[in-house]
């Protein structure tokens, strides 16, 4: 059992500077949780703080029931797998895998068991006797995976592991790692920028900015309900649209462009006081149709705009276009040939949209 519990954290540095302000988060045994964000906004910091390798200036770090702020990072129980994967080049796959082992005095036979069980799960086993600088940088990944498995710990830590890998050996680590975990079944931190990730491997996900906790939730429900504008356009690619428009009796109006809001939407802003008020419409690039027979269907919610870029990504086409001098794109499928320039009409599935308040950024709901 390795229950997380991190009880109003803080990381001051110098006394002053807060890179990571008020974090407060329940972590259930077996959970995969990622923590996602830009550079710079504190999720390092926060693994490093689990991991005992940085101080914790405020707040209850406790793993399982016990208190861990003082805790060595030794007696802590964890095993952390870094971006640069921190192996001994001087040590074959077997001594880099066996070596936390041998510190930790584990019987030789034990040691032998644990190390072909996880070279195994890994596919390392013809791998054992090179050195690292022999591997391939996916392969080297992977034994940087294995000596943290030998340990049986509690918890992985793991701060951009998938980082230093081509875009095609990062799809599949990350599926290995998700396999991994599904047998493994250990409760694990997983740091990284990219939002892919975070969607693909997280039970949930952690999503910050500037230190602080943006929300917390499933990747589907930070995806179908974003708490505000940061969140909306972090996670998703491409990003959530943004209009800014004034909210009419029935219509989201910007420019001489004007959407109807369904009644259930509608009421809600009335009743939160945002009528002929200035409001944001978020919608995500999927949500935006060139289907005629959606278009013939949603004529109060359709549009015409002349698509700047058309990007064929292969199933899809991304169109780029602007409205009221509003940039968006919308992400349809590849069946028609569009050109760049070409007047085409789109419409917005407004039973997907969002609205946010202009000031808070907060999704209004
Ligand atoms: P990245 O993806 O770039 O690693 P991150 O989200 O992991 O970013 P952190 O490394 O946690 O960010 O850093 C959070 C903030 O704390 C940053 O503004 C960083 O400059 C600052 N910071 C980190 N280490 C120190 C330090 N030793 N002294 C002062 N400030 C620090």
């Amino acid at each position: 059992m390795a229950e997380i519990t991190l009880n109003h954290i803080y990381k001051r540095y110098d006394n002053k500077f807060e890179a990571v302000k008020d974090f407060n988060l329940d972590i259930k045994d077996k959970e995969f949780i990622v923590f996602v964000g830009p550079s710079g906004c504190g999720k390092s910091t926060t693994l490093r703080m689990i991991a005992g390798l940085e101080d914790i200036s405020d707040g209850d770090l406790v793993i399982g029931d016990k208190r861990v702020n003082d805790v060595a990072p030794k007696d802590r129980d964890i095993a952390m797998v870094f971006q640069n994967y921190a192996l001994y080049p001087h040590m074959n796959v077997y001594d880099n895998m066996a070596f936390g082992l041998k510190l930790r005095k584990f019987d030789k036979k034990e040691i032998e068991r644990r190390v072909t069980d996880a070279a195994r799960i890994l596919g390392l086993e013809s791998l054992l006797d090179r050195k690292p600088k022999a591997l391939s940088g996916g392969q080297r990944q992977r034994v940087a995976l294995g000596r943290a498995i030998v340990r049986d710990p509690k918890v992985f830590l793991m701060d951009e592991p998938l980082s230093n890998l081509d875009a095609k050996l990062r799809v599949q680590m990350r599926a290995e790692i998700s396999k991994l975990h599904q047998r493994l079944q250990t409760t694990t931190i997983y740091v990284t920028h990219d939002q892919t990730e975070a969607m693909t491997m997280a039970t949930r996900i952690v999503i910050m900015k500037d230190g602080v906790i943006q929300q917390v939730g499933s990747p589907k429900e930070v995806y179908d309900a974003p708490d505000n504008v940061f969140v909306g356009g972090f996670i998703g690619s491409p990003a959530m649209n943004f209009f800014r428009g004034t909210l009419e009796d029935g219509n989201f109006k910007m420019g001489d462009v004007k959407v109807k809001v369904p009644e259930g939407k509608m009421k809600t802003l009335r009743e939160n006081g945002y009528l002929n008020k200035e409001i944001m419409l978020g919608i995500r690039p999927e949500d935006i149709h060139d289907e005629p027979v959606f278009i013939e269907s949603s004529q109060d919610t359709k549009v015409t705009a002349a698509i700047d870029v058309a990007e064929l990504m292969g199933a899809e086409t991304y169109l780029y276009s602007k409205l009221a001098d509003q940039d968006f794109v919308a992400r349809v499928d590849s069946r028609t040939d569009i050109q760049n320039g070409q007047n085409i009409n789109l419409a917005f599935d407004m039973n997907k949209c969002h609205f946010f308040d202009t000031d808070s950024e907060l999704r209004i709901k």
